[in-house]
């Protein structure tokens, strides 16, 4: 259903079918009405990439943004950013959504950023308390600890997909590999609809 996605769609998308850094980002856009720059890249490229148009996203950024400020600095200070992700501005390049690896070797996030990978990036406590509040059974919450104390962000990532998902329990072999945000989304996507 790509091209039809539209602002008023991202909270429950994000809530069902975002991998768990771009949930991070959303839910810290909507607690703070505010993004920074690291954040506003990672995030808004990825949602260029599941399809959502560029006035789509700048409704999305203003609406939170401006429970902040006023529309004039929203408009002066952060439109320009979010219309060059879609290449409307500077070298006017298209821009490719961040893969895994991208954002989980580069440009580490620091203290008030939201972007970069969970599974590699947040405290071990605050990630256990966050994916436990996502409906994980407790041995799969351990499960995805191991991988993520072993440093396997991408198969703890997938783990996390398969219990979210119900296609596999706590214990079994992880199946999928996640080597990307937005494909991450297509595969939700299309096991849900
Ligand atoms: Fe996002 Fe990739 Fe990390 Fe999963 S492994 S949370 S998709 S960066």
């Amino acid at each position: 259903n790509v091209g039809a996605i539209t602002a008023d769609m991202i909270d429950t998308l994000s809530k069902k079918s975002f991998p768990l850094c771009m949930q991070n980002i959303h839910l810290s856009l909507k607690q703070n009405h505010h993004l920074r720059h690291g954040s506003r890249l990672q995030y808004g490229l990825f949602l260029k990439g599941i399809g959502l148009p560029l006035e789509e996203a700048l409704k999305l950024f203003r609406m939170e943004f401006t429970k902040g400020m006023d529309v004039d600095t929203f408009d002066k200070k952060y439109s320009y950013g979010i219309r060059y992700n879609y290449g409307k501005e500077g070298k006017k390049t298209d821009y490719t959504p961040f893969g895994c690896m991208k954002i989980i070797m580069n440009n580490p996030p620091a203290v008030g950023d939201a972007h970069g990978c969970p599974f590699r990036h947040f405290d071990t406590e605050f990630l256990k308390q966050r994916i436990s509040s996502n409906k994980i059974p407790k041995e799969g919450v351990e499960t995805i600890m191991k991988y993520t104390k072993g440093g396997h962000c991408q198969v703890a990532c997938a783990k996390y997909f398969e219990l979210t998902h119900g296609i596999s329990d706590s214990s079994s072999e992880v199946e999928m590999f996640i080597q990307h945000p937005n494909q991450y989304f297509e595969q939700s996507q299309k096991l849900l609809n």
